[in-house]
């Protein structure tokens, strides 16, 4: 018997032949993430195991036969992170019970393939909440992903990464005994899980947007807060298009609404004009646009503090903005003295951002820099955009910024790409433009944070980490991943002799 036929014999032997799969159907509906620029790839074997028992042993017979493995959970990744050429895939959506949710101490305890969708709803229900809520693909992403892509989302403004709110995890290890260990404070046998540091390194952080290089995540305990009662939305269009306004704009909230501020989005001219021509209900005479968009949500305990909190948000915008309503370009939008939060809200508002000109999806090229670096780096971003012009796929558009989304002290996120036609003709550019332009991003000191496949390697031809560095990283992964088998391929690591600095562009 082939090796594949008999792992595959051993694997369907724990979880059952229901929940492992070869067929074609399958492996063609798990090919493929959300972007235009891979071609779809067919794992050997899907797998969906129910404990962390199961994915330790399937660890265990991956690592008997030497078969590479990647795991995956709601497979919303938009960098390649989450499907694998050949191998095992483990997709680990069968682990979504929430196994304590402790209202005392405001942790919970949930396996990873819960979908933030699930968990948040629940957790509403009972008046409380995880801070951020997980990416604009919440319904369907899972408490995995979101940790091992550092996912930013609703509420990062004050709450910030999905790491941030994270307290330990369960990983079962790619190692050949499928080690299962446990992090943060449920590494000491006698404690809860009620805080991360103090039991031993923080060990939870060489799991956190390790894009599944690491471990395979099966639980992971979370920080809870009561649900803040009052929220308010309100906009302000800028009186021109100038960025080093938008970081002036930027630090003064910071200094002075704090943490009132739940989230703070900048919507860049070019992409309000952009969506503004994309509406359906438009009225018969639009604003003419002639600055970015902030759009400001505030929460307060008590409606008076919130009160206060639009006093000062008005106070600092005034001068350089007035109130806006997205009425004035999208009559079916809702006024901001009438929005109330919802959970829809939460998991739509920002997928219209993701793709700059939707039908066709993008090769995103989100990234984090500190505020004051927004006017720098939108220049650079737009030199290079007309200097390549030529060489993006046909018919695309690059933006630097679909949207800019601030996160705690002064640093922001920069969501941003081009747009390409998921064609087999254009790939090859797509994904040749693509790596070039997160080279420069790398290389202007952008922090990214999905790395999938796409961003990890063009880190490492930014060459972007020392030697030492890499040496390192080599050294944690081997003592975790002995025989090399999970997620190979992200970070341009292939195996533990290869010289990852044969992938270093220069740049012409
Ligand atoms: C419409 C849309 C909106 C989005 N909005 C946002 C956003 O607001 N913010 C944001 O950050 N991202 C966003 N994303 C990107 C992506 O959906 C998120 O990063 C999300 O957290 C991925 O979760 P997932 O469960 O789908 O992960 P997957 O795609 O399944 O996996 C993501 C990565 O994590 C690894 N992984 C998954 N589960 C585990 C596990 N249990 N253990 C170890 N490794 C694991 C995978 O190998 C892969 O590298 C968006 C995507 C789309 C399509």
């Amino acid at each position: 018997m082939a090796t594949l036929d008999k792992a595959y014999k051993e694997i369907e032997g724990i979880i059952g032949s229901k929940y492992i799969t070869e067929k074609d159907f399958m492996k063609a509906a798990y090919s493929r993430n959300v972007d235009p620029a891979f071609p779809d790839r067919w794992a050997d074997m899907i797998v969906k195991p129910v404990s962390s028992e199961d994915v330790s042993e399937i660890v265990k017979i991956a690592n008997k036969f030497k078969i590479p493995m990647v795991p995956r959970g709601g497979g919303a990744d938009l960098v390649g992170g989450s499907v694998t050429q050949g191998g095992i895939l483990i997709d680990l959506t069968r682990m979504n019970n929430i196994l304590h949710i402790n209202e005392d101490n405001y942790y919970c305890e949930v396996e990873a393939g819960i979908t933030w969708g699930a968990l948040v709803s629940r957790l509403h229900d009972k008046g409380l909440t995880t801070g951020v809520l997980g990416p604009g693909s919440g319904f369907s992403a899972t408490i995995g992903g979101g940790l091992s892509n550092s996912t930013a989302g609703f509420g990062s403004t004050k709450y910030g990464v999905v790491p941030d709110i994270c307290l330990g995890v369960e990983v079962v290890l790619p190692n050949p005994q499928g080690t299962i260990i446990r992090t943060g404070a449920a590494a000491n046998k006698y404690a809860e899980p009620f805080c991360r540091y103090g039991v031993a390194p923080d060990f939870t952080g060489l799991f956190m947007g390790d894009v599944g290089t690491m471990g395979i995540k099966t639980k992971a305990f979370l920080k809870l807060f009561p649900v803040t009662p009052f929220k308010a939305q309100r906009y302000y269009i800028l009186n021109k298009n100038d960025y080093n306004k938008v970081y002036e704009l930027l630090h003064r909230l910071r200094a002075e609404v704090r943490d009132g501020l739940h989230d703070v989005l900048v919507v860049p001219l070019i992409t309000m004009q952009l969506l503004a021509s994309l509406v359906e209900n438009k009225p018969n005479k639009r604003p003419r646009l002639k600055g970015p968009i902030f759009s400001i949500l505030v929460e307060a305990m008590d409606e008076r503090i919130l009160d206060v909190y639009l006093e000062q948000v008005e106070n600092i915008m005034k001068e350089d903005a007035r109130e806006f309503e997205m009425q004035e370009v999208d009559l079916d939008a809702t006024l901001s003295r009438d929005w109330k939060f919802n959970l829809k809200y939460a998991y739509n508002y920002f997928n219209k951002y993701i793709s700059v000109a939707p039908p066709k999806i993008s090769c995103t090229t989100c990234h984090k820099v500190p505020i004051s670096a927004i006017p720098d780096v939108a220049e650079k971003s737009n030199q290079f955009d007309i200097k390549y012009k030529s060489e993006f796929p046909l018919g695309s558009i690059s933006l630097f910024a679909t949207v800019i989304f601030l996160m705690p002290n002064g640093n922001c996120v920069i969501v941003g790409g081009f747009n390409a036609d998921n064609i087999d003709e254009q790939r090859e550019t797509s994904m040749k433009m693509w790596h070039k332009k997160l080279r420069l991003q790398v290389r202007y000191g952008g922090v990214h944070y999905w790395l999938g496949e796409a961003i990890s390697q063009s880190i490492v031809e930014a060459d972007a980490y020392t030697p030492d560095f890499i040496q390192f990283f080599k050294n944690m992964k081997k003592s975790v991943d002995p025989n090399f088998l999970l997620s190979p391929n992200k970070f341009h690591m292939y195996n533990y002799e290869d010289e990852m600095s044969r992938y270093i562009v220069k740049e012409e």
